[in-house]
């Protein structure tokens, strides 16, 4: 356990990751003051329900509080809500409040997330453009639907765009869906589970407009028209963009911190100079299994802000998580476990036709990772299910062989050592 000084142990960024580390700072022991710092209103939360079961409406966010409101408070957090940090000097031991307040800490934990990736193209200011990442973007998604918007376009079909498509059409909007790959979530899937996505999309009647990027977006006051490079035009009551996210890396001053795709940190989470921890959306990673890695993932953001945490009390374990996620799109579940960005062999277990199946991405025939599509379980639900055994295999740095994995026949936990 970290010795206590008068300086408190600072969160930066209060979502999912500097949220559960604040909970884990006081959980594991530490008696001295934790303040976490966040600009977004609110406690922190998960943010899963935004383009799933709130965005319909079918949930409100309770469940996804990392704690209630009241915890913090009983715990002796102390939560600056609604200030910016503007600047952190990790030599002097401070950082700054956008209203100029110096604040010092002894160690600080960077959990300041994503920045959207915002298009900047003629009409990008128009009303009735939406992207999606905070309760209030939702909220004003959710405001089109019901002020009557019939027909939206959503740019992009990464997991947001995938997700709002999905939940808009269950709202009854018609969804014309442009983008620029082959099919939906190609670049993380691949192709044969990106075709299967786009089947299902298809099947619940979106327009799927393939190798389409957005030049232009038209109307007078509010969107009306979104316009594509190929001149393709797309009639439209609202747009939903769905673009990724950039590291949200607030900006260090006095000594430099090591920045490459967000806050360079190592094993422990730890960034390059002394005291300074990032977790989350935010932190790439040294991760002992997959090299350098930065992941925007609710799991990670949940395990890495504990993890940082135990680090700043002074724990040496690295974060060695085998990175899981899930996405739910319609009735159709989702889930992942490992970390591929490229592979040389894609083998199936199950069926692509039937959209039914377990997808291993392999690389010099080490499995990397797999894909369940309404199949295989939740790993972080079900320890005995066949994703976990995936995410053993892919821990073990395991080369089964394609034949045994395509078997369904073979069990895969027979493959774990
Ligand atoms: P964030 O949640 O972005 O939190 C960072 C916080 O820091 C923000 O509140 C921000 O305002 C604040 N901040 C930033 N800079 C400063 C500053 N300088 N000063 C003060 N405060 C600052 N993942 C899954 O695995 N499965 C899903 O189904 C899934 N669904 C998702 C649905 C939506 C709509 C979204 C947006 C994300 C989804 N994710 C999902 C991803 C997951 O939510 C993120 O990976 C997770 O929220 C990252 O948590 P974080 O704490 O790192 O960042």
């Amino acid at each position: 356990m970290a010795a206590e000084t008068d300086e408190p142990l600072v969160v930066v960024g209060a979502g999912l990751a500097g949220g559960s580390a604040a909970v884990t700072l006081r959980e594991e022991g530490f008696a001295g003051r934790i303040v976490l710092i966040g600009r977004e209103p609110g406690i922190p939360f998960g943010r899963p329900p935004l383009s799933k079961t709130y965005l319909r409406s079918e949930e409100d966010l309770d469940g996804w509080y990392v704690k209630p409101s009241s915890w913090y408070e009983e715990h002796g957090i102390e939560r600056l809500v609604g200030p910016s940090v503007v600047e952190i000097d990790p030599l002097a031991h401070s950082l700054t409040l956008d209203s100029g307040h110096v604040l010092g800490y002894d160690r600080v934990l960077i959990a300041t997330g994503g920045r959207l990736r915002r298009l900047e193209i003629p009409g990008a200011e128009l009303a009735g453009i939406h992207y999606l990442r905070t309760v209030a973007d939702c909220n004003a998604i959710k405001q089109e639907v019901q002020a009557g918007g019939r027909h939206a376009a959503v740019v992009g079909m990464g997991f947001i765009g995938c997700e709002v498509a999905a939940s808009l059409r269950q709202l009854g909007v018609r969804v014309t869906a442009v983008f620029p790959g082959r099919a939906p979530l190609e670049r993380v899937l691949g192709g044969e589970v990106g075709a299967a996505i786009a089947a299902i999309h298809r099947a619940n009647d979106v327009d799927l407009v393939t190798g389409g990027r957005i030049a232009a977006f038209e109307g007078s006051e509010r969107v009306a028209t979104a316009v594509t490079t190929e001149g393709r035009r797309v009639a439209c009551d609202f747009v939903v963009v769905g673009a990724g996210i950039e590291p949200e890396v607030p900006a260090f001053v006095g000594a430099s911190v090591a920045l490459s795709n967000g806050v360079l940190v190592d094993e422990r989470c730890l960034a390059s100079h002394t005291d300074v921890y990032a977790a989350g959306d935010v932190a790439n990673q040294l991760h002992p299994l997959f090299g350098r890695v930065r992941v925007e993932h609710f799991n990670n953001a949940e395990k890495q802000g504990r993890a940082a945490a135990r680090s700043m009390l002074g724990a040496t374990a690295p974060y060695d998580y085998v990175h899981t996620f899930w996405s739910d799109q319609y009735e159709h579940k989702l889930e992942y476990a490992g970390h591929a960005t490229n592979w040389d062999r894609f083998v199936v277990r199950g069926s692509l036709e039937e959209r039914q199946l377990i997808g291993f991405y392999l690389r010099e025939g080490e499995l990397q990772a797999a894909v369940g599509l309404d199949r295989g379980g939740d790993p972080e639900l079900d320890e005995h299910c066949e994703m976990a055994a995936c995410a053993r295999l892919v821990d073990q740095r395991a080369r089964p062989a394609p034949a045994q994995l395509a078997d369904d026949a073979a069990d895969l936990w027979s493959l774990v050592r």
